[in-house]
């Protein structure tokens, strides 16, 4: 084994209940959450994966434990186990924002012309580590934008106390959900903006790994 390191990873989507049989999600199909677990695993790391619900799979390794999630909660819930023994986090994940107040405890019917669904605020997995990460720990996040982005990734670096953020472009059809390829930006917190072209996922991972550890306190 190469590294005693281990890196916990989000991926895909969360499912948050409106009631027992709907919920509220988003496109994220997390490919881009395995690709790096697999690239760490490549690379000889200790990988927690940290997955919603997603149609990707990943194949059993010695150094894999794979936690499947539903909901943001469920997510954080799994992550706060392994936030103290982590070296890295990479949040990869699309954490719905908000979940419905309270999920009917069966199923809702229809009646009138218009619904009102009460949300509140779900927790953020990336703030809740970014405030009790070590000087020994990395957090790496993710930013999808439609404006702004430069600034908002910026914003996102310090309230979330990330070492990275990754930039999704929302301008190339071939990248972001679904597809196997992705054009990513890193920002780190010196300012300094990395552009990279588009490339398939697994490619973009290895991007990813390597600015990953050359930010690592006492090296791979
Ligand atoms: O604030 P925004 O959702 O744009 O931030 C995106 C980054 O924060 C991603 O890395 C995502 O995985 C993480 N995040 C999280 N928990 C949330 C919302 C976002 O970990 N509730």
């Amino acid at each position: 084994m190469k590294t005693n390191k281990t890196v916990l990873i989000t991926a895909g989507p969360t499912r948050e209940a409106l009631d027992p049989v709907r919920y509220i999600s988003n496109h994220s199909s997390g490919k881009m959450g395995y690709a790096i677990a697999q690239e760490f695993l490549r690379r000889d790391y200790k990988v927690i994966l940290v997955s919603g619900p997603v149609q990707v799979t990943i194949d059993a390794h010695p150094f894999l434990t794979l936690i499947k999630t539903e909901s943001a909660i469920d997510m954080l819930n799994a992550c706060e186990q392994y936030f103290s023994t982590t070296d890295i986090c990479i949040f990869a994940a699309a954490v719905a924002d908000y979940r419905p107040a309270e999920p009917a405890s069966q199923k809702i019917k229809k009646k009138s012309d218009t619904l009102i669904i009460e949300l509140v605020k779900n927790p953020d997995i990336a703030s809740c580590f970014g405030k009790v990460k070590t000087t020994q720990q990395l957090s790496i996040g993710f930013a999808l934008e439609t404006n702004d982005e430069m600034e908002h990734a910026k914003q996102k670096m310090h309230s979330k106390n990330l070492d990275l953020v990754v930039l999704n472009s929302m301008n190339d059809k071939q990248a972001t959900f679904g597809f196997d390829t992705n054009k990513i930006s890193i920002l780190d917190r010196s300012g300094e903006v990395f552009l990279f072209p588009l490339k398939s996922k697994k490619e973009v991972a290895g991007d990813i790994a390597d600015a990953t550890e050359a930010l690592l306190p006492f090296g791979v």
